[in-house]
């Protein structure tokens, strides 16, 4: 596998979380998966192999190989400090770095070559996002000899980000022009690496079942649904699962007090740890108080802006709010306003903070995903694994996920909402806070932590 990020050792999004639990539950059914990731830095794992050589655009560069084993899965960092010896994973200050085409084109090339001089014989190779598109493109015209003619297997993680650049890195990447063409990497006169992965890849993969429907429709195909249409007998969508060795209230080490469904007190504890770090009431009104929790990249995407039109109607509301984020500083900026004018009722951190990411799922009553649109989402399956009820616009994987619950029945997992709008985000809001007092913990933490 072949991709720009995994937990733990680099992580900005959902990605790194699968680039992590997919190869350990690949290894638990007896397959053999070597991961390629930059060595970024403050990577120190892993002990120094044989370099290798890598061409890429005329020129000749050598990328370090370090390698460490974990839990049936071997991880190999390549190294190239002009490349990956930077302060982020991506860019700086909001922007790309200007050079991620060349970056993400040695990870692609020195993935191959290396696996190519490894002395294994690999039955596939499995590329993740547009950041690793090259590799089924590189494998067929370069190293198609080399590699045996493996097979390669490309995975959407988020068909919103596209790897598009201008067309002339196609000569400085050292690639022929050839493939300035609609029928490889052309896209709308620039180049995409994602088109580069979906076009020579021998199967597509998406991470939910529904967002492998949605993306061929123009609506959430980002003009790249008649791309995928044409590949849809081989597009087939899987649903992400979470890691149950990371993500277990009954044996998660950043809870003060672990839980179950047959001991939900810890869940309490964990709710008053939360409030208490971010500096919200903690009394015992305020603990009754049903607690609404958000972890997430502060994008367009993840329904901001629809949370943006509530900033008068959310303080209002018989409920506590916290948000965890890190993005867009004009989300910041309303979140951190909005704190401020509702100090009793709203608090917001701001950056990556993996062990508050765990208390919020764990302290939390309701966990809030309203997204425009989401090929799977992890947060809403951690929810649900820590008796939080997850809130969730239905598509997507949350669509596939998360089940409305029937107020006859009482059956469901968690509360949905279909159209894109604020109204109905704060009507299903509403909904969830008036059962809150009826059913909660009686019913669905019980139910959702048992499953
Ligand atoms: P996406 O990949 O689109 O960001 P997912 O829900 O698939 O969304 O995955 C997000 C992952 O990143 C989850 O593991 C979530 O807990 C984590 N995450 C997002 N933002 C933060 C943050 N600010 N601090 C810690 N973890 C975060």
């Amino acid at each position: 596998m072949v991709a720009s990020e995994a937990a733990p050792f680099a992580k900005t999004g959902g990605l790194a979380d699968v680039v992590r639990a997919l190869p350990r539950a690949l290894a638990r059914l007896g397959h053999c998966v070597d991961v390629v990731i930059p060595r970024y830095r403050g990577i120190e794992a892993g002990e120094p192999m044989a370099p290798v050589t890598v061409p890429l655009g005329g020129q000749v560069a050598e990328a370090t190989i370090h390698a460490v084993a974990d839990a049936g899965v071997r991880t190999i960092f390549v190294g190239h400090p002009g490349y990956f010896d930077r302060d982020h994973v991506y860019g700086a200050a909001g922007r790309d770095y200007p050079d991620n085409p060349e970056r993400f084109a040695f990870l692609s090339r020195a993935a191959l070559e290396w696996a190519a001089s490894s002395g294994e014989r690999y039955d596939a190779v499995h590329a993740h996002d547009w950041q690793a598109g090259l590799v089924p493109v590189l494998a067929r015209q370069f190293m198609a000899h080399a590699l045996r003619g493996v097979p390669a297997v490309f995975t959407i993680h988020n068909l919103a980000y596209q790897g598009v650049f201008d067309a002339s890195w196609l000569l400085r990447l050292g690639l022929g022009w050839e493939l300035m063409n609609v029928n490889a990497l052309e896209y709308w006169n620039r180049i995409s690496l994602l088109k580069g992965g979906i076009v020579f890849s021998r199967l597509i993969t998406t991470v939910s079942p529904r967002y492998a429907r949605e993306i061929q429709t123009p609506e959430y195909g980002f003009g790249f649904d008649g791309i995928l249409r044409s590949r849809s007998a081989d597009l087939v969508g899987i649903l992400n699962g979470i890691d149950y060795d990371l993500w277990d209230p009954a044996r998660d080490p950043y809870l003060p007090e672990s839980f179950d469904a047959s001991r939900l007190e810890g869940k309490a504890a964990a709710k008053r740890m939360v409030l208490e770090m971010f500096g919200l009431p903690a009394d015992e009104k305020a603990r009754k108080r049903p607690l609404v929790g958000m972890i997430s990249r502060l994008v367009d995407q993840k329904g901001f802006d629809l949370l943006a039109e509530l900033s008068d109607e959310l303080p209002q509301l018989d409920a506590s709010f916290v948000l965890l984020g890190a993005g867009e500083l004009r989300y910041e900026d309303f979140w951190r306003a909005l704190a401020a004018r509702h100090p009793e009722r709203v608090a917001a951190k701001f950056g990556y903070d993996e062990a508050m990411a765990h208390r919020i799922e764990g302290g939390a009553d309701l966990f809030l995903m309203p997204s425009r649109f989401e090929p799977c989402g992890l947060n809403q399956m951690y929810s649900l694994r820590y008796g939080t009820v997850p809130l969730v616009r239905a598509t997507g994987g949350l669509r596939d996920t998360v089940r409305n619950v029937d107020p006859a029945t009482g059956s469901g997992t968690g509360f949905t909402f279909d159209e894109y709008s604020s109204q109905a985000l704060l009507t299903t809001l509403r909904r969830a806070l008036g059962v809150w007092v009826a059913w909660w913990l009686g019913g669905w933490v019980v139910s959702n932590l048992a499953t």
